[in-house]
């Protein structure tokens, strides 16, 4: 069964109402059967409840033992590299939308050189390399060109670019890319329709399917999210935590990574349709790890650096740091506009220095090359 058929059974309805109805019992059944690793959908819908929510001390308590279990006292550190805010598509919610008027501006292949080489000399060794949609300026071609230039010098390359057909991402992973990053934003699909609105991104299921293409095609690393404030939260956490779990059955030789951006004032002034607050988001992270004590949990700049620092130790195991959200924007010479605003500014030093601060190892580089090459999914 693909996941788009597994998504349209899940029953989120009933998910949703034991969720809101958990009581004590429920979550402490929950909280013992996540040290087993025997957590099923209901036992998730009880960790994001109300009833949980009063508990966050018990749940960020075994959140944060099954992360030093699995992960260590690690943070990898990584930086987006922004190419381009040219789009094609038009989301509501999103800066670089096509009717946004706002600067806009493609890389060339030795620009972001340039930009990767400044990252390099701040310590970073993992680069993801971000685009809008823009099928033309940021093509397959333009990408393997830019990958030419980078995978000599840097060990870590992934990409949150435009969503690709498996044998474009096969020429991408050749070329040295190792991870894609993909977000279904929504997996509520008359939200999806109602906030992507025209453009390549509004195919739902094209988009579902992205992940997997990805793993076929030999990435070794996939990232899946969902935007926090387009639809419910629990709905989506439901169906997020189904899809890492459909994604770590079928694509095993890849590692995966969720994260949960909440939505950022951005050009374009989307209002959220719904909001999470700071001790929900907590909640939500910590049960994350409890559903998926295998997944990496990725934790951007939009965040503040007090909750960053918090969250740190309760699952979180990757870091943006010292990010800036638009094309050319570490060498800071021209001017396009970010895709949204941040919260932490601290530099990847201070940033490094916090995470050892708080007794964890900042990990710049985790991967060998020589060790590529294998079967995927
Ligand atoms: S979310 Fe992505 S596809 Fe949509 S407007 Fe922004 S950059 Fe373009």
């Amino acid at each position: 069964m693909s996941f788009v058929q597994e998504l349209d059974h899940l029953p989120f309805e009933e998910l949703e109402a034991a969720a809101l109805s958990s009581n004590d019992d429920s979550v402490s059944r929950a909280l013992s059967r996540s040290a087993l690793g025997g957590l099923d959908l209901h036992d998730f819908a009880a960790l994001i409840s109300p009833a949980a929510g009063k508990r966050l001390e018990d749940l960020a308590r075994v959140a944060h033992a099954l992360t030093v279990q699995r992960f260590g006292r690690t943070i990898q550190l990584f930086a987006p590299l922004y190419v381009s805010n040219e789009c094609v598509s038009t989301c509501a919610y999103c800066g670089f939308s096509r009717p946004n008027q706002v600067s806009r501006l493609t890389l060339s292949p030795k620009d972001v050189l340039e930009e990767a080489r400044l990252l390099l000399g701040q310590g970073f060794r993992h680069i993801l390399l971000v685009s809008g949609d823009h099928p033309k300026k940021v093509s397959t071609s333009y990408l393997e060109e830019v990958i030419g230039l980078l995978h000599p010098i840097v060990p870590s390359i992934s990409l949150e670019v435009a969503t690709f057909p498996e044998e474009d991402y096969r020429r991408l992973a050749s070329a040295g890319v190792e991870g894609v990053v993909v977000y279904q934003e929504t997996y509520k699909r008359d939200t999806y329709s109602a906030v992507h609105l025209k453009g390549p991104k509004r195919n739902f299921q094209w988009r579902l399917d992205t992940p997997e293409r990805a793993a076929r095609a030999g990435m070794r690393r996939i990232g899946i999210g969902v935007l926090l404030g387009l639809a419910n939260w629990m709905r989506d956490a439901l169906a997020l935590v189904a899809h890492a779990r459909y994604l770590m059955r079928r694509c095993w030789q890849s590692f995966l990574t969720v994260s949960v951006p909440r939505l950022r004032p951005a050009a374009g002034g989307f209002v959220p349709l719904h909001s999470i607050g700071d001790r929900e988001f907590v909640q939500l992270v910590c049960s994350l790890r409890l559903a998926l004590p295998e997944a990496g949990i990725v934790l951007s700049t939009r965040e503040r650096p007090e909750l960053r620092d918090g969250l740190l130790r309760l699952g979180v195991t990757h870091m943006s740091a010292g990010s800036r959200t638009m094309p050319g924007g570490y060498k800071g010479q021209v001017y396009a506009e970010p895709q949204f605003e941040l919260e932490d500014h601290r530099t990847p030093a201070e940033m490094a220095e916090r995470v050892r601060a708080l007794g964890y190892d900042p990990v710049w580089k985790d991967w060998e090359a020589v060790l590529h090459g294998y079967d995927h999914c």
